[in-house]
């Protein structure tokens, strides 16, 4: 059993959390929100006073914050963790951030002899729950095999698609596919309930035709459909628009350093910026439905 700092516990690293304390993992949380950090705690974990205060003791230190300029500001910024973690520690960083910005951090650490690996993570705010995530990790073998009963505890499948930042790469590619699709599905239900189709009855058809994915079965973008899926609670919680326009900015970036042409990557981003500046962007990204139907 591991002695772990988690830093960020909003909608994916509570629950992550919560399932390293299921395993026996002793658990240091610590968020900006204190109502995350009360959240841990009634799960067990011991509050931290600080980045600095969590990651004292650790022998694993674990983030899963917003973006690159939060993961860079908590290990590099001016009051930085890295020098700070114990020598023989182990950093997994689970966000979904640029490459560049987990390669400039692992590089950073590897410098003070300390390893990371990039381990962001599919499978939504239900994955986390329930334990099954798809971590998508980039980084070294040996710090992959270290980490490897940790992620076991949060999730069920482990990708090791490359060298540092190539998790991230990795998991870009299957974002900028998971935005396209979301946004194609509410369009076609938003089509379909024009003419007339029951929005439920049209979804599981195709739940079990040619077009089925995540967005038609799991996280179906039209209100009522799904009982679990955010579209029927308001778009409350779930993978926020603005994490998702993060992520789609972050797959242009990644296409314009190769390039790379991404057509319909780039017109999904258009479609979640849309919707940000609609007021949507803290909705959860389904919501994306209502730039073709705009009374849902
Ligand atoms: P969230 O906004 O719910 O949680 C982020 C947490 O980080 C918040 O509680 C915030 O207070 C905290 N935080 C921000 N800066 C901090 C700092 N400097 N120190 C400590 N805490 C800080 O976001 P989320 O949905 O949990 O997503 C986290 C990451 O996981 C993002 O990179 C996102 O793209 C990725 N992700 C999310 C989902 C999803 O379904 N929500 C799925 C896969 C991946």
């Amino acid at each position: 059993m591991s002695r772990v700092a988690f830093i960020g516990l909003g909608n994916m690293g509570g629950p992550m959390a919560a399932n390293l304390l299921k395993a026996g993992h002793a658990v240091q949380a610590f968020d900006l929100s204190a109502a995350a950090v009360q959240a841990a705690v009634g799960a067990g974990a011991v509050a931290a006073a600080s980045a600095a205060d969590a990651v004292a003791e650790a022998e694993v230190v674990i983030s899963m914050l917003p973006a690159s300029r939060h993961v860079e500001a908590l290990y590099l910024g001016e009051q930085g963790v890295l020098a700070l973690i114990a020598a023989d520690a182990l950093i997994i960083d689970c966000s979904t951030i640029a490459p560049a910005s987990a390669q400039a951090v692992a590089a950073a650490a590897q410098q003070r002899g300390l390893q990371m690996i990039d381990a962001p993570v599919s499978g939504g705010t239900a994955g986390a729950a329930a334990g099954t995530l798809t971590f998508i990790v980039g980084g070294e073998t040996e710090a992959l095999e270290r980490a490897r009963p940790l992620l076991q505890a949060m999730g069920r499948n482990i990708f090791h698609v490359g060298a540092s930042g190539a998790g991230q790469v990795a998991k870009l590619c299957n974002n900028m596919a998971l935005g396209a699709i979301m946004a194609v599905t509410g369009e076609a239900i938003a089509l379909g309930v024009a003419h007339g189709l029951d929005a439920a009855v049209l979804s599981q058809m195709m739940a079990v035709s040619t077009s089925r994915s995540w967005a038609t079965e799991v996280c179906n973008p039209w209100p009522g459909v799904l009982p679990n899926a955010p579209a029927s609670r308001g778009y409350s919680g779930g993978f926020g628009n603005d994490l998702m326009l993060k992520d789609l900015g972050l797959a242009a970036e990644a296409a314009m350093r190769v390039g790379a042409s991404i057509p319909l990557g780039e017109l999904a981003r258009n479609l979640y910026a849309m919707n940000s500046s609609a007021g949507n962007g803290g909705l959860d990204f389904s919501s994306v439905v209502k730039m073709f139907a705009r009374d849902v």
